[in-house]
């Protein structure tokens, strides 16, 4: 059986520690390989090889660093059908989504390409008589970052291109669920010609994240996950003395307003909230309709665009959507449905008990929707990350915008309307960190910026844009005077208030 080793210094590294974890097939609920978890000792292998590379890492030019990330940014081109191939392998998602998950890594790899602008500092001539300051970025040292399961090109691409194109050198401790494609991610930097030891690839669980937050020589740590475990992340990290931020979880609402577009807000939705299998934490799982005939229209083309998807195996070229990630994953959603009927929502359409002919092992679920959901309902409060679509009633804007605001998570939101001042007016008061206005996934390019607030995400910076440059980089102000001859008056005396 194929296994999937550690990637340090350069070279794929057995694991020692006789841990292993089983890669899946979601389509057919097979294992189809083996994941090397790492111990304490491993972590730190991989560790001592970025400490390493650091010193000549930090001091190359950024310019020099910016021809490796274009080399970089080229390869991916060069390779996204194999990396989209082998990610649905084990994600699940069908190949066309799997492009998009390389292709935002590639925009975040070619943000990263502008570091000799992004990184300059500032300055100012004559702060004070013959006296100039100037400010620079300077890299934190060893970073490491630690992915979720659902982007695992995007999100690695997110932390490493961004740290290391500030100077910092890397250890990356993916999702164990499918950790292929980050070690190819590896594998396509050094051919890139980055030097060995500044990306390293630790595969593992708890252990090694634990050891990754508790390391002395990692000064900085970026965590996605689920919010528990960012929390967790967060408080350890901090504690351990390390600069930390940690996206979690997510319950994205879209509102749709009495002059909304219906056509379009129908098509959106049925995206945003089934794509991917429900699987993005800027997925769309709760529809907020204004007034009873927008609640009902909505409802009834929802009912029949939903029934209209064809749920199929991840290399299906005219499937919508592919299987979830694993057996544990799928009894989770079949759960919060039984769940959600319990608290008497109404169940529309159940997606439960799905199954492909020849592949009924596979980790299928149908969509599912649900009408009449209320904001005190556990379905309506946790996350499901699964093909669920919960449509609340509200009678106002107001009310219709509360329940976002009032949520636990506040990653993303969206409005669906004709009304630009209400639209406006929403995105200015909504208590939520990223806004669409007729979009139904308003996901920022590369260069802006990527987070949450709330349960959301723990931390106050985002992930890349201007923000990620500040996460990796720690800022020095200069102060400086060139006094000619003798000190005499010019030396500063105390007091210095003269
Ligand atoms: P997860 O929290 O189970 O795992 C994330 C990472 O944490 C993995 O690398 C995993 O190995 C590690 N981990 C798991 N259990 C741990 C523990 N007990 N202690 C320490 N580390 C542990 O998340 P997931 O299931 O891989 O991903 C889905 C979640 O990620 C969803 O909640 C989703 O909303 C969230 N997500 C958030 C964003 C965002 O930007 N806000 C983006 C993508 C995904």
């Amino acid at each position: 059986m194929r296994s999937v080793h550690h990637y340090i210094s350069g070279k794929s590294v057995e694991g020692q520690s006789g841990r292993f974890g089983d890669i899946y097939n979601p389509n057919t609920g097979d294992v189809q390989a083996k994941v090397d978890l790492a111990s304490d000792a491993e972590v730190d292998k991989a560790v001592e090889a970025a400490k390493a590379a650091l010193p000549e890492w930090a001091a190359t030019n950024p310019q020099r660093r910016a021809r490796i990330l274009f080399k970089f940014k080229d390869l991916l081109e060069q390779n996204i059908d194999e990396l989209a191939e082998l990610l649905s392998s084990e994600h699940g998602k069908v190949v066309a989504d799997s492009k998009g998950d390389v292709q935002r890594g590639i925009d975040v790899v070619e943000f990263a390409c502008g570091i000799p602008h992004l990184q300059k500092g500032e300055y100012t001539e004559g702060a004070g008589p013959g006296i100039d300051v100037y400010s620079m970025r300077q890299p934190l040292g060893v970073c490491a970052g630690i992915t979720p399961f659902n982007f695992p090109a995007m999100i690695p691409c997110w932390m490493f291109a961004v740290s290391i194109a500030c100077g910092n050198t890397f250890v990356l401790k993916p999702s164990e669920k499918d950790p292929s494609v980050p070690v190819r991610l590896a594998e396509l930097f050094m051919e890139a010609g980055a030097p060995e030891g500044v990306l390293n690839v630790v595969h593992g669980d708890k252990t090694a994240v634990d050891a990754i937050l508790k390391h002395p020589d990692i000064k900085a740590v970026s965590f996605v996950g689920s919010s528990d475990i960012a929390q967790y992340v967060y408080s350890t990290g901090t504690a351990h003395g390390k600069r930390v931020q940690a996206m979690g979880g997510a319950k994205n609402h879209g509102i749709i307003m009495p002059d909304a577009n219906m056509d379009q807000a129908v098509k959106d939705i049925v995206g945003a909230a089934y794509g991917s299998a429900g699987e993005r934490c800027m997925a769309l799982p709760v529809a907020v309709t204004v007034g009873k005939d927008t609640g009902d229209e909505f409802v009834e083309r929802m009912l029949e665009a939903a029934q209209n998807l064809k749920v199929g195996v991840s290399t299906d070229k005219d499937a919508h959507y592919g299987p979830v990630v694993s057996a544990a994953h799928k009894a989770k959603i079949e759960e919060y449905i039984q769940l959600g009927v319990d608290e008497g929502a109404d169940l529309k359409l159940d997606g439960r008990g799905h199954s492909l002919q020849g592949h009924e092992n596979g980790f299928f679920v149908g969509p599912s929707l649900f009408d009449n959901v209320k904001a005190g309902m556990k379905s309506y409060t946790d996350e499901i990350f699964g093909p669920v679509l919960q449509v609340v009633r509200a009678e106002t804007l107001e009310e219709a915008a509360a329940l976002p605001s009032k949520h636990q998570y506040g990653n993303g939101v969206a409005i669906f309307t004709s009304n630009g001042r209400a639209a406006r007016e929403f995105a200015a008061q909504v208590n939520v960190g990223m806004v669409g206005v007729n979009v139904p996934i308003p996901v920022p390019v590369s260069y802006h910026t990527f987070g949450g607030w709330k349960r959301s995400a723990f931390g106050d910076t985002n992930q890349h844009g201007p923000e990620g440059i500040r996460f990796w980089t720690k800022i020095k102000t200069v102060t400086q005077r060139w006094p000619e001859g003798d000190i005499g008056d010019q030396a500063f005396v105390i007091p210095t208030m003269q």
